[in-house]
């Protein structure tokens, strides 16, 4: 930690209102054991004969253990690949400082036709491995939404996690460096792998294996960007609510300070939650995430349990810990369940939507239409949702998705309660199944 001088403080002061970077547009993916020492990776030398219409080769993650793939091309849902590079995240209780946005892009990177990207552990080969899984994307593009657009996609990039808040009148800065993560910033229309690490505290999630080698995780950043495509209205909202408050930006993560939820909070988590069923519809079913620590259940939208054992479910215990304004602390995934992380929330969505889709033997197509017509239906109700109490909201953005998924598949009343009671037994009109 930097104690910065008078001086600075009262410079911060002078600078209210002038200009401010929030973390508004950033939705990290992983927030577990996310801080520490990257470790290194080397820049690999590339023939200078290549052929980049040949198949390259790339490690991911694939039925239980790292395969070589084989990949003959870059893809059209990517417009362009950068390795390395920088990036700020500023979060602060202040929130009034100036800072001009920093963004440094790095190299960039096309993939040798004919080169083995599986031998090093360069930035070349962590952006073969991540071009894999939108490879698999690519495939169903026909699938995808009309008019989205590319996105960029950054592998290893240096991000600074820069926390500022003022203890006894004095302003705390402290910077630390994100590890381990992905995620998808919707104001440029990127998608950030940052660099694997060893934490600060706790141990290296995921097994150790790299995120850019987990189709999972590129899926779920690409289900983000499908998000942000239908949620205008909540992208839109999201500055105007931003610009009063710009002097108290409240995104800071740190600190023992008790939690206020809101509407954005269900928001934050029916984004999780829709980024992981979009990833398991359009991932091939043999890539799993067995072995895969956290990820492995807790994400699975396929799996009725957490990685501890315990149901996906929204129950007086779970909504009150969600809705809670006492602060829990970081959880062990094999431990215990942490419904103020917005991806638990998001999990029991996902897996209840899952269970009526799957009972109707939905087809690809049919399971991402219902996932486009869901988020069009939101967005066009967002203003009414959001002003209505936020166990009000969180219900009928629940009721929304299941309504829409049972008549797409056509549940009898008792399939419907049965689905409900294990996944939302407090959802007020399940009372109309008890009868
Ligand atoms: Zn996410």
């Amino acid at each position: 930690m930097i104690n910065l001088s008078l001086l600075s403080l009262l410079l911060v002061l002078s600078s209210c209102g002038v200009a401010v970077r929030t973390t508004k547009d950033l939705d990290v993916n992983v927030v577990d054991i996310s801080e520490g020492t990257p470790s290194p990776l080397m820049q690999e030398k590339i023939p200078k004969n290549c052929n980049f219409t040949k198949a390259f080769k790339t490690n991911i993650y694939y039925d239980y253990k790292h395969r070589a793939q084989k990949l003959s091309h870059l893809n059209s849902i990517i417009d362009s690949v950068y390795l390395g590079g920088e990036k700020e995240v500023f979060k602060s209780t202040i929130g009034f400082r100036y800072r001009s946005p920093l963004s440094i892009m790095g190299r960039m990177f096309k993939a040798c036709g004919g080169h083995d990207y599986t031998k090093n552990k360069s930035y070349q080969s962590a952006a073969a491995s991540a071009l894999y899984s939108f490879s698999e994307i690519e495939k169903i593009k026909h699938l995808l939404p009309a008019s989205i657009s590319p996105v960029r996609l950054r592998v290893a990039t240096t991000v600074r996690n820069i926390y500022e808040t003022s203890e006894d009148g004095v302003l705390v800065r402290e910077e630390k460096q994100l590890i381990n993560n992905a995620f998808y910033n919707s104001k440029d229309k990127e998608i950030i792998f940052v660099p694997q690490g060893t934490p600060d505290y706790g141990f290296v999630p995921f097994s150790g294996i790299p995120m850019w080698e987990i189709p999972f995780v590129s899926a779920h950043e690409y289900g983000h960007h499908v998000f942000s495509h239908f949620m205008t209205n909540y992208l839109n909202d999201k500055l105007i609510k931003h610009k009063p408050r710009v002097c108290f930006d409240d995104h800071f993560e740190g600190g023992d300070q008790d939690r206020n939820v809101k509407f954005q909070d269900i928001m934050k988590s029916l984004n999780e939650g829709v980024a992981d069923l979009f990833s398991r519809i359009v991932i091939d079913k043999k890539i799993t995430m067995e072995g895969l620590t956290c990820l492995e259940d807790s994400r699975d939208v396929t799996s009725d349990t957490f990685a501890n054992g315990e149901s996906k479910i929204l129950n007086k215990q779970s909504l009150s810990e969600f809705f809670s304004t006492r602060k829990i602390g970081q959880t062990d995934c094999l431990k215990s369940v942490n419904y103020q992380d917005p991806h638990t929330v998001g999990a029991v969505f996902a897996n209840a939507f899952y269970k009526v889709l799957k009972e109707g033997k939905l087809d690809q197509k049919q399971m991402l239409s219902f996932l486009y017509e869901y988020l069009k239906d939101i967005n066009s109700k967002y203003f009414q949702l959001k002003n209505l109490s936020l166990d009000k909201s969180l219900e009928d953005l629940f009721l929304m998705g299941f309504s829409k998924a049972e008549k797409a598949v056509g549940l009898s009343q008792r399939e419907k309660c049965g689905i409900i009671s294990q996944s939302y037994p407090s959802l007020h009109s399940y009372y109309s199944c008890k009868k």
